[in-house]
């Protein structure tokens, strides 16, 4: 939901075609070989996108592509800056990542997030149903979840990992951040 919510903001303050860049937007997580679209290096513990070399690798620069980087730039900031909050006792990072820890807290942050900016249910369902991998082998396992993520009935419960307040914040100060890096690329 995150990168749906990073497109709406981008999109709007750039002025982009919504609708491709959304589709950039969430390509990377929707084919199954995600180490290979995300461009993943080692670092330290964990595997994060290598964004520079992923710009740097741009042959045509359409809304599609900037969503495409907008994607690997939130993944790389949500690691680098967002994360490591939660690791500062000591606690193997790559632990955090199991299913009782942040990922337990991701249905209702989702639900939380759809509301808090408004995002256009019936735009998403419509750009995900014709959504084009461009031959790479398809995740349905991915897609179908982030199809459920947008169509699920509000979900109740209290997050116990992720404060909202602060998430919202991460969230809009990072789509800031990559708006400004998006715009000052040249093809
Ligand atoms: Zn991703």
């Amino acid at each position: 939901m995150s990168h749906f919510v990073c497109a709406k903001l981008i999109s709007e303050q750039l002025g982009l075609d919504e609708q491709d860049f959304t589709v950039g937007n969430i390509l990377p997580d929707l084919v199954q070989n995600q180490t290979c679209s995300h461009f993943k290096i080692q670092k330290g513990q964990i595997y994060v996108p290598d964004v520079e070399f992923a710009v740097n690798s741009v042959i045509n620069l359409d809304d599609t592509t900037r969503g495409y980087l907008t994607h690997l730039m939130l993944d790389r900031r949500y690691l680098d800056t967002y994360v490591p909050q939660f690791g500062q006792h000591g606690d193997n990072v790559a632990e955090l990542f199991s299913g009782d820890k942040i990922y337990a807290d991701y249905s209702i942050l989702n639900a939380r997030l759809l509301e808090y900016f408004n995002l256009d249910k019936d735009k998403i369902n419509e750009i995900m149903q014709h959504i084009n991998t461009c031959g790479y082998p398809k995740d349905e396992a991915s897609f179908i979840k982030n199809i459920n993520q947008i169509n699920r009935p509000k979900v109740d419960g209290k997050l116990r990992f992720i404060n909202f307040d602060e998430y919202v914040t991460f969230l809009k100060k990072t789509s800031k951040e990559i708006a400004q890096e998006i715009n000052l690329l040249v093809n």
